[in-house]
């Protein structure tokens, strides 16, 4: 057995992503239950350690066929739809009920590849997932198929928990399904493959690897995963690719057990600062003043109590240039509140907000997570 990694054991927060061919028999549909049961006691090893968990499952258009009898091997875009509608169900209650069994709650989110890149929603459902974390609840994520308007791939689920790790600034991104990690050739093609351990970049020779082809109920094959570990490490987190078919897998790995492991050079956090510092067009600016400036160099959120002024129009989840009164750039953030709304609540107390707006929005108006300072020369 090999050493136990360093990633794993300092890693605090979790996104693992179950395929369905771990879930549901491959002939008959039907829910592997012993698995399913054997898996939530590993998460409940990783939340007694300290550990925070989202899942990312797949499973439900799997569950569902069998439930309405769909047969056929290629179901269209709507019998996938409806077998999702029915299996998501399933699928939710068999998480919700093995959880229980550790006391923990279960929370369903259902997501489309959208959520997790539009600006507004990326922030509701970032912060809803994290009071879910909070309050210990473990997510558990799936695409929501129902409304999708794209045809649904096996494999999507890949990108998707990648794109969830990234949004909740995950330490390490598990994708567990019937393959064991990476190869130097892709599975059948003849060639003498040998087996991939450690990962610091995906160069072409890497993705020529991957390959394209896989199970019937993990078609996405390694092609989706490699897709997977580019956003995971262009957001600071690990990924692991392992085999989840034996029961236990969480336990294996956290052992030192058998996978492929892609390793991210930044962190979760300096990759987020970077990517509102750089990555986004500002869509306009807030103008702090001078107590403002100093506690946000202080570490602190900025409260619409400490804005002078607001510029340009933007959204809510916006990114804007945040500057001192003398107009000089000391920052950018995501913004919690459109153009219209923040002026009408700059230099109000955060208390004042809900009378002024009718609603109750955030305390902050950009969250210190949300916000990248520059450096002070
Ligand atoms: N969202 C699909 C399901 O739950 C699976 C997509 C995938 O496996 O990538 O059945």
């Amino acid at each position: 057995m090999a050493a136990v990694r360093e990633e794993w054991t300092r890693a605090r927060r979790f996104v693992i992503k179950i395929g369905s061919s771990l879930l549901a028999n491959a002939e008959t549909g039907a829910l592997k239950a012993d698995w399913l049961t054997a898996l939530a006691s590993d998460v409940a090893e990783l939340c007694r350690n300290g550990k925070q968990v989202i899942i990312v499952s797949s499973g439900a258009i799997a569950l569902g066929r069998r439930a309405l009898s769909l047969r056929a091997k290629t179901l269209n875009l709507e019998e996938n739809q409806a077998a999702a509608a029915v299996g998501q169900i399933d699928l939710a209650h068999a998480y919700e009920e093995n959880f229980k069994a550790w006391d923990i709650v279960a929370a369903q989110v259902l997501l489309t590849l959208g959520d997790t890149e539009e600006r507004r929603r990326y922030l509701n459902a970032r912060n809803t997932m994290e009071t879910l974390l909070r309050l210990g609840a473990v997510p558990v994520v799936n695409e929501n198929d129902t409304v999708a308007t794209a045809e649904i791939r096996y494999g999507d689920n890949d990108r998707l928990a990648a794109r969830v790790a990234s949004m909740m600034s995950a330490d390490c991104l598990v994708l567990l399904s019937d393959v064991d990690g990476l190869y130097s050739a892709p599975p059948n093609s003849g060639t003498q493959a040998e087996f991939v351990d450690e990962i610091g970049e995906i160069t072409p020779e890497i993705e020529a690897m991957a390959g394209d082809t896989g199970t019937e109920l993990s078609r996405g094959g390694m092609v989706t995963k490699i897709e997977a570990a580019k956003i995971a490490l262009a957001a600071g987190t690990h990924m692991v690719i392992a085999d989840g078919k034996g029961k236990n897998p969480l336990q294996r790995l956290a052992g030192g057990g058998r996978c492929t492991w892609f390793l991210a050079h930044s962190n979760p956090v300096a990759s987020r600062k970077r990517w509102i510092a750089g990555a986004l067009e500002p869509s306009g600016a807030v103008i702090l003043d001078a107590g403002a400036v100093t506690a946000l160099g202080a570490g602190k959120s900025l409260l619409p109590a400490g804005v002078k002024g607001v510029e340009g129009r933007f959204d809510r989840g916006d990114a804007v240039v945040i500057r001192d009164s003398e107009g000089h750039e000391i920052g950018r953030g995501l913004s919690a509140y459109s153009h219209n709304d923040a002026a009408r609540i700059i230099g109000h107390k955060s208390s004042e907000i809900s009378d002024i707006l009718g609603y109750r929005g955030r305390t902050e108006l950009i969250h210190r997570d949300d916000m990248a300072l520059k450096q002070k020369r």
